[in-house]
């Protein structure tokens, strides 16, 4: 064997990463969850994919997106099947600049995971405890790779810290990076509030209006969350509760490609309520094995810019 893949690194990255795999599916079953295979490609997708924009394919004449997340297919999935979750490949032509935040791939993939009747503070507990028992399982099953990578993974206790939004904007200007009330955090302050944290934690309750259109808002807020890696890694995860009201999501996908798709309208009106997340599977690798780059973290990788 010869090249990039013979290296000893690239041997414990695959090992590593099928054990990730292997754990998530093996947690998420025992819970009672339904594993549904997504597309790859559709005339609808995630349209909040903030600066990013999407990959667009010919399909006998007409334009489809390939998949940016599966978020608006999950919460229907959700609605017919129950608790769902799904290996879904994303596909984001990030901005340029995005290749430097050592985190952003063009092609990543993610566990999609939805739970009827749930609320997001139940969707945070499933994601500490998914994260947890995956740190642990590779530390007992990968402790000669994690070696080879030099990673000191530590499994992180429960519960993860839980800060809410306007508190994470209090640290991160006291750390002296810009942060704003009625915005995620830029990119350069969850990086401060990253490397401040020695354990992974969750930023909740976001001003309304700030993210995606499916997340619910009450009293203001949009009732979702981050999760965060800590020592620098940066997001790692992101879910809510999901606005169900047929009439509301009408009002809110104005614009958007959605209100174009005779599908997505005739499957919205009977959603139940639900809620969910998608974690990246390669920026979980990355923290896990410790690597300074997530193009580190796959064997495919493909870098906003080319
Ligand atoms: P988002 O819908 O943008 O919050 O993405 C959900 C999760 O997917 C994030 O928390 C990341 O773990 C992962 N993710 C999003 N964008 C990228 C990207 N460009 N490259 C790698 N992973 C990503
Ligand atoms: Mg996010």
């Amino acid at each position: 064997m010869c090249g990039i893949l013979g290296r000893k690194e690239m041997k414990a990255l695959v090992k590593i990463q099928s054990e990730i795999v292997r754990e998530i599916r093996r947690f998420l079953f025992k819970k009672g969850f339904l594993e549904v295979l997504p597309p790859l490609f559709d005339e609808v997708t995630d349209p909040g994919i903030r600066r990013a924009k999407f990959f667009e394919i010919e399909f006998y004449g007409k334009s489809y997106k390939l998949m940016s997340a599966l978020t608006v297919h999950k919460q229907i999935l959700a609605s017919h099947f129950g608790k769902i979750f799904s290996f879904c490949p994303c596909f984001r032509k990030e901005d340029r600049k995005a290749r430097y935040t050592k985190r952003h791939l063009a092609q990543f993939w993610q566990v999609e995971v939805e739970i009827p009747y749930a609320s997001y503070e139940d969707a945070m507990k499933l994601v500490e405890r998914l994260v947890q028992s995956v740190c642990k399982h590779v530390k007992e099953k990968c402790r000669k790779e994690l070696k080879v990578l030099k990673s000191d993974l530590k499994v992180p206790s429960l519960p993860f810290p839980r800060i809410k939004h306007e508190d994470a904007v209090r640290i991160a200007r006291k750390l002296g990076r810009k942060a704003y009330w009625e915005k995620e955090l830029p990119w350069e302050a969850e990086k401060a509030l990253s490397l401040h944290f020695k354990q992974p934690f969750f930023i909740f309750l976001y001003p309304a209006g700030s993210r995606g259109f499916y997340e619910k808002i009450e009293s203001r807020k949009s009732l979702s969350f981050d999760l965060i890696y800590d020592s620098g890694f940066g997001e790692g995860c992101s879910g809510s509760e999901r606005e169900c009201e047929y009439e509301k999501i009408l009002k809110k996908i104005k614009g958007t490609h959605l209100e174009k798709s005779k599908w997505y309208l005739d499957s919205i009106k009977k959603l139940k309520p639900s809620s969910g997340f998608g974690i990246g599977l390669e920026r979980l690798t990355r923290y896990i094995c410790k690597l300074p780059s997530i193009e580190k973290a796959t064997l495919f990788p493909r870098i906003p810019g080319g």
